[in-house]
């Protein structure tokens, strides 16, 4: 561990040491603290404009007291992973690929984590459910891409990782390895040249897919940790949240899009909030979204034009949120074709916030 990874602020008491929360607001956050993971490393703290009472990078890292707030669509599970999870800390819903959650930790938590029951409160998934995991994977000859994910995957150590690709080398109808974190940018030491080897000796054609939301999370050090994946011979692709406040607007997601492919990074998913408990504040309504969206799409040319898409709850998959497969209600709600042209019904309940959790 380097000091600046022990820099890593982990309560309202050292955000409030840090000048990044009045000390007069901490004790109406204590009871977001008691339930949800916070991490704020020193890069992602450095980015955090403190004379900016809206400052985008602030809005998703520091704990907000309407965290405790649910609304009656919200769910523990939003995406649904648990309905597809054949095996601890494998999700298999797309018959070619399977997610493996290598690890419950990140080096930075996020408001708005649709997984945000489970990170930061436990660890590594351990070597005999890693081993259960591949096996399943060795025995399901339809899946070709392996996607790890998390918490964040390099969060895990370099041992860890080396263990997963070498078991992956020897399963032949896997071809692809896709790593899903958001390291490069809110712990770029966590690139490091031990995990890169050991990601390779996987053998597989490798993905990184980065989750950022601002461009101004793709600082200088950010930058040379993607290079470096580059380097070694990464494909990158981006995934982005459309947030409230944070990135909403066309102008900020235009130049988000322009940076990364100027990187060399293909922008691949604009993901809608999921319906994670606590984060109605973050949701913007879809009528609101697709605006957005339909501007974004005169404006950028196609390869910089990441794809909007909505992870029906309840397990029923992602979905193209332009086009045919949303149509709103008469009465509000949307009606959702899910990828087997099943009907379902989505609230759209933007900032609606009621019930205390
Ligand atoms: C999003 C997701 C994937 C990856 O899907 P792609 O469209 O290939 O990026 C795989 N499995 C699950 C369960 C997912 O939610
Ligand atoms: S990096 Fe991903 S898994 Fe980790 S807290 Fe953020 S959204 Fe959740």
């Amino acid at each position: 561990m380097t000091g600046a990874r022990d820099a890593t602020l982990r309560s309202l008491d050292a955000l409030v040491g840090a000048e990044l929360l009045p000390r007069a607001e901490a004790p109406a956050l204590r009871g977001v603290e008691a339930r949800y993971s916070i991490a704020v490393p020193p890069q992602m703290a450095a980015l955090i404009d403190r004379a900016d009472p809206n400052d985008p990078i602030a809005r998703q890292f520091l704990p907000d007291a309407r965290e405790l707030d649910t609304t009656p669509a919200e769910l523990g599970d939003p995406i649904g992973d648990d309905a597809h999870s054949p095996v601890p800390g494998l999700v298999h819903r797309y018959r070619d690929r399977v997610l493996l959650k290598l690890v419950a930790v990140c080096p930075v938590y996020c408001r708005f984590c649709f997984r945000r029951e489970t990170v930061g409160k436990s660890g590594a998934l351990d070597a005999a459910a890693v081993a259960t995991a591949l096996d399943y994977v060795a025995a399901h000859e339809e899946i070709f891409e392996v996607i790890l994910t998390g918490g964040d995957p390099l969060a895990a150590s370099p041992r860890r990782l080396r263990e997963v690709a070498t078991r992956l080398s020897a399963i032949s109808h896997v071809k692809l390895l896709r790593v899903h974190t958001r390291a490069p940018t809110a712990a770029p030491e966590l690139v490091s040249q031990e995990r890169l080897d050991a990601l390779q000796a996987a053998g597989k054609r490798l993905y990184v897919a980065l989750h950022v939301n601002h461009p101004r999370e793709l600082f200088a050090d950010a930058r040379e940790a993607l290079a470096k994946l580059q380097g070694a011979g990464a494909q990158l692709l981006s995934q982005t949240v459309l947030l409230s406040g944070v990135n909403d607007d066309v102008a900020t997601l235009e130049t988000l899009m322009r940076t990364l492919v100027e990187l060399g990074i293909k922008p691949y998913y604009l993901h809608h909030p999921d319906l994670a408990k606590g984060t109605a504040h973050f949701r913007l309504p879809l009528a609101r979204g697709r605006e957005i969206y339909a501007a974004l799409a005169q404006n950028l040319s196609g390869h910089a034009l990441p794809r909007y898409v909505l992870d029906l709850p309840g397990g029923f998959g992602k979905i193209p949120v332009e086009g045919p497969h949303l149509e709103a209600m008469p009465g509000g709600g949307w009606s959702a074709r899910d990828r087997f042209g099943t009907r379902r019904v989505y609230k759209d309940d933007a900032g609606r916030a009621q019930m205390p959790a």
